[in-house]
């Protein structure tokens, strides 16, 4: 199949065609018309086959994941998907793989009303894929990581640790799979980052571990933070664990794309009754620099290290 074709038959036609756009895929650049009152959200990641994903994960997986992951940083920002730009490097073209790739990275986007505009199909010995992705935001409504204030809540979108705990049982080649689809089909929490505009004071995605993340936030805001590890919304094959496992997990493991946020005990408690069930308090921002954490009322001593690549 000829590079034409491929995009032809896999992409050109994937996804719907979003207001916004005027010129999609075909010629060498997408035009767009943004509504005057948003700004341009954008950002990019990386995923390389053996180190993001296994080598033999589910192509509809990848495909999926792959919006996911940028939506999600889209969502961290309270911003509002509109597309995204596909690089895709393969090692053959084969049929199946194909079908299924752009099949989850369609479905995902037509669930968020997202365009596939454009992108770049090459050949390599290594799959890896690409994904721009472009958002919008009423002007000065961006969420970053900088505004924590002390006496914040600190909160969680949902469970934390299932992902990194369905890797290890892959890793382990362990045949019960139960929390699987957290790692290979995160939903990006873009309702709720929207939500948050006026309320949150700062926010980011758990990608790399709460820990981490919210490191982020802190050295970010210059403010410290006590986190309290029994209030951390938890599944209950985790909540089976020893502590320092299910820690670890929640903790220095990645791949969760929940929305960790910082909001004033006032709006936690009105968001909190408007949308009951969506919004977790596990701590509290406070002067003292760095990160203390609590379980059940005593100082626990646990080591923050999180995912880096280098
Ligand atoms: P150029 O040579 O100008 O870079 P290409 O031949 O690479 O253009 O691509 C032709 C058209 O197909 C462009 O509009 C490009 O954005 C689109 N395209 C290429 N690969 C992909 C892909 N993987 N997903 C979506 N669109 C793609
Ligand atoms: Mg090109």
């Amino acid at each position: 199949m000829s590079e034409f074709s491929l995009i032809k038959q896999y992409f050109q036609n994937a996804t719907n065609t979003h207001t916004y756009t005027d010129v999609g895929i075909g010629d060498d650049c997408a035009i767009s018309s943004l509504p005057e009152s948003q700004q341009l959200v954008s950002c990019v990641d990386l995923l390389v086959a053996d180190r993001h994903f296994p080598l033999d994960t589910d192509p509809y997986a990848i495909g999926w994941k792959s919006v996911a992951v940028n939506l999600s940083d889209l969502a961290a920002m309270g911003a509002t998907p509109y597309a995204i730009l596909l690089g895709v490097s393969l090692p053959t073209a084969d049929n199946d793989w194909l079908k299924a790739f752009s099949q989850g990275l369609a479905d995902i986007c037509q669930q968020f009303c997202v365009q596939l505009i454009g992108g770049d199909t090459t050949k390599s010995e290594m799959l890896t894929i690409s994904v721009t992705a472009l958002g919008t935001i009423p002007h000065g409504q961006g969420i970053l990581r900088s505004g924590a204030k002390v006496g914040d809540v600190i909160c969680v979108s949902g469970e934390i640790g299932n992902a990194s705990f369905a890797l290890q049982q892959i890793l382990k080649r362990e045949k019960n799979r139960t929390l699987q689809s957290a790692l290979d089909l995160p939903t990006p929490q873009v309702e709720l980052g929207q939500k948050l505009h006026g309320f949150a004071h700062s926010m980011i995605d758990i990608s790399d571990g709460l820990g981490q993340d919210l490191g982020h936030i802190l050295t970010a805001s210059d403010v410290g933070a006590k986190l309290f590890l029994e209030k951390i919304p938890t599944h209950p094959i985790l909540q089976s664990l020893p502590n320092p496992e299910k820690w670890q997990h929640q903790m220095n493991g990645g791949d969760d794309y929940h929305l960790c946020f910082t909001l004033s005990p006032e709006n936690y408690v009105k968001l909190n009754t408007e949308y009951p069930n969506t919004i977790f308090a596990i701590g509290e921002i406070v002067t003292e620099q760095g990160l203390q954490l609590f379980s059940d009322g005593e100082k626990v001593d646990f080591s923050v290290n999180g995912w880096q690549h280098f």
